[in-house]
């Protein structure tokens, strides 16, 4: 007591006037911190949740505002939220893979091409989150911008997390496939190969485009028999895909889902 009495004759009153005030509101928190826990005590947080609840669904009397959200959708994928969205996942695929690898007979990846491997941003802003399967492609970075065009022209570049982790995989001698929902012709594999290549990627052991007798099924059903043909030689240790329908229907032991808020694949 001596030794604060000095030290309050040696500062100014101020501070021992604050210094009060710390004092008080430090016993007061602990008087507050003190009932809480007796509260705490006689009503368990059990005793609160004794009645069954059931998951919710929201009534959203109307739809977001497409403009508002096409806003925000350009936030996202412009100002550095989508890339790095996009690393998480892809740094995660790529530990499981580096550490799965060693551990299977035929380890095989499986990669999604589009907004998986390659990215289409260019002519999905261009067209303002539209698509346009069938027009040209020679205003970027204005629209319109034909998606075919665009696939014809390869343009597309990697994603980079994706292309890391296509190389580590070759490196611990996993096989990697993509298997995408581009349509199968002559010229747009040709397309699909060269783009592919000038982007990064090489040295893959499959690619599979979707064919005439697979136009009527679902993603779903395409995708997952594909990889049933790939697991009877292979054990698929992860499937990236950007769409839940590129992942859902099994045949691999993980399934990384990166971020696409710019279109929908059911
Ligand atoms: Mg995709």
């Amino acid at each position: 007591m001596a030794r604060v009495a000095s030290v309050l004759n040696r500062d100014s009153a101020a501070i021992a006037t604050r210094t009060l005030a710390i004092v008080q509101t430090l016993f007061a928190a602990a008087l507050l911190v003190t009932a809480y826990a007796g509260s705490a005590r006689a009503e368990p947080l059990a005793a609160a949740c004794s009645k069954t609840y059931s998951p919710q669904t929201l009534d959203v009397a109307q739809p977001i505002n497409i403009g508002q959200l096409k806003l925000q959708i350009y936030f996202y994928a412009c100002a550095g939220g989508y890339d790095s969205d996009a690393a998480k996942v892809l740094a995660d695929a790529r530990a499981y893979v580096e550490k799965r690898a060693d551990e299977v007979a035929n380890p095989a990846l499986v990669l999604d091409i589009d907004e998986t491997s390659l990215s289409n941003l260019p002519e999905i802003l261009a067209n303002d989150f539209g698509y346009i399967p069938d027009a040209p492609c020679d205003r970027l970075p204005d629209g319109p911008c034909g998606f075919d065009t665009w696939v014809m022209n390869g343009k597309s570049k990697a994603i980079a997390g994706t292309l890391a982790l296509f190389n580590a995989a070759k490196a611990h001698k996993v096989a990697v496939f993509f298997i995408t929902g581009r349509h199968e012709s002559p010229a747009r594999r040709e397309a699909t190969i060269k783009n592919l290549k000038a982007a990064g990627y090489d040295g893959w052991a499959g690619l599979v485009l979707r064919s005439p007798s697979a136009t009527n099924m679902t993603i779903v059903g395409y995708k997952s028999g594909e990889r049933a043909k790939i697991a009877m030689k292979h054990t698929i240790i992860a499937n990236v895909g950007d769409q839940r329908s590129d992942l859902d229907g099994g045949y691999a032991e993980r399934a990384y889902k990166l971020p696409n808020p710019f279109y929908y694949l059911p």
